[in-house]
């Protein structure tokens, strides 16, 4: 009754979405997803350049076919990504968008750390001489300066700024689309940032490194990360079990090249830190745990000091991007799972450290995952023939926020 084909080889949640969907009698899979020449109209082919003729799209983040969805009379679509929602996931692209969101509206993102976008000199027009013969070439020269300008003189000054106002001079340099902790500088010398960033490819984001984070047991800095489930109709749903990303080693405040102290990526961790899993099982405490945490030593709840925090941190991202994702309109409706990730600070306030838009998941909770997407998602667009479209639900393991 319904087809799907599944073209990311990488993920694990969709791969795993598939399957549950192959045990459906109301669903098969297309193995090679056809697509029907817009041109001659009733030639089956599988070439780039027609339209794609499936009820449901798990692709691949990047190569999305989005111009192929959404043309065909009739054919209900849906896709498992938002297109241009990388102005989330690239970090150079937060930061910029959580800038112009501030000082466009009375948004306040208090919540993300002070943050520069620079960009390699190499690559950086605004830093390049060129012999200007005409005016229109000197116009032209002035509108690609103002393209790929960068902050860096923001980030000197603010630097010094926030030195002097004894808030720290500890910074982190982090590549737009680095991941599990590559491509990192931490430094507390603007220079060395700056030369850093010079060094590489790639535009950065230079931000303030949260210097006191709360610890676990033993010293250990952790970070957090929520799944969020963002549906067909931006309904916002957050799975109810989150994770810590524990470091196995005691945090050092200033050896800011011991990067298991200061990085949690799970890899990193694993590959690096001596006592990997010593503290906590694959250096992961759920929710549950460190709830218990809070209470006994702090005398807080997650549900009280730490949840409504990160829910409204998600809701505002979620909300300056809605504009340029929306697919109202369109011919085909999206849905889309993130990982956002937090950093929380020994005064129990929480940080937005960047947004995954393709997250791997917890093995423990994929099955809840694959749950909540199928249920809050998949049967909504497509209800399976015994059952009607139900209403906007929670599910036992996302809420809506
Ligand atoms: P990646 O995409 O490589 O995971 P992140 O932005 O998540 O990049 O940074 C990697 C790790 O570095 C985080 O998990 C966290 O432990 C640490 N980190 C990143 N930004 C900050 C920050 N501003 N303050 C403190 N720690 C940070
Ligand atoms: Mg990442
Ligand atoms: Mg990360």
């Amino acid at each position: 009754m319904y087809t799907f084909c599944v073209r990311d080889k990488e993920s694990t949640v969709y791969a795993a979405v598939a399957e549950v969907l192959e045990t459906k009698p109301h669903w098969t899979e297309r193995r090679r997803a056809v697509t029907v020449s817009t041109v001659s109209g009733d030639r089956e082919r599988s070439i780039a350049g027609g339209t794609l003729r499936v009820n449901l799209v798990l692709g691949e983040r990047n190569r999305l076919p989005f111009g192929k969805l959404g043309h065909e009379p009739g054919l209900k679509q849906l896709v498992n990504y938002y297109r241009g929602s990388a102005s989330l996931c690239r970090k150079t692209k937060l930061v910029s968008i959580l800038k112009t969101s501030l000082q466009c509206s009375c948004n306040d993102v208090d919540w993300l750390p002070t943050s520069f976008v620079i960009r390699p000199a190499n690559n950086n027009n605004a830093s390049k001489v060129n012999h200007c013969s005409t005016s229109r070439d000197w116009l032209r020269q002035l509108r690609l300066s103002k393209l790929h300008s960068d902050d860096r003189e923001e980030f000197q000054a603010c630097w010094e700024k926030t030195r002097q106002a004894r808030q720290g001079s500890v910074w982190i340099a982090k590549s737009s689309s680095g991941a599990k902790g590559k491509g990192i500088l931490i430094s507390q010398d603007p220079a060395e940032l700056v030369a850093f960033v010079d060094s590489q490819t790639e535009a950065h984001v230079v931000q303030k490194y949260i210097e006191k984070p709360l610890l676990l047991t033993g010293d250990r800095k952790f970070d957090i990360r929520c799944w969020v489930l963002l549906d067909h109709e931006y309904n916002i749903f957050m799975m109810r079990e989150g994770v810590l990303r524990t470091s196995s080693e005691p945090y050092i405040a200033d050896d800011l090249k011991n990067v298991t102290s200061h990085l949690t990526n799970h890899c990193i961790q694993e590959a690096c830190a001596q006592n990997y899993g010593k503290y906590e099982d694959g250096n992961e405490m759920f929710f549950k745990e460190f709830n218990r945490y809070l209470q006994d030593r702090y005398n807080k709840s997650m549900e009280d000091t730490i949840l409504p925090q990160i829910r409204h941190i998600i809701r505002q991202c979620l909300t300056v991007i809605k504009e340029e994702v929306s697919t109202e309109g369109l011919g085909y409706q999206s849905f889309q799972l993130f990982g956002f990730d937090f950093v929380l600070d020994m005064d129990f306030k929480v940080w937005l450290i960047e947004v995954n838009g393709s997250p791997a998941c917890a093995q423990r909770l994929k099955s809840q995952l694959v749950e909540g997407i199928i249920c809050l998602v998949i049967d909504r667009v497509f209800p399976p023939p015994s059952e009607p479209s139900s209403l906007n639900q929670d599910s036992e393991d996302a809420s809506s926020i």
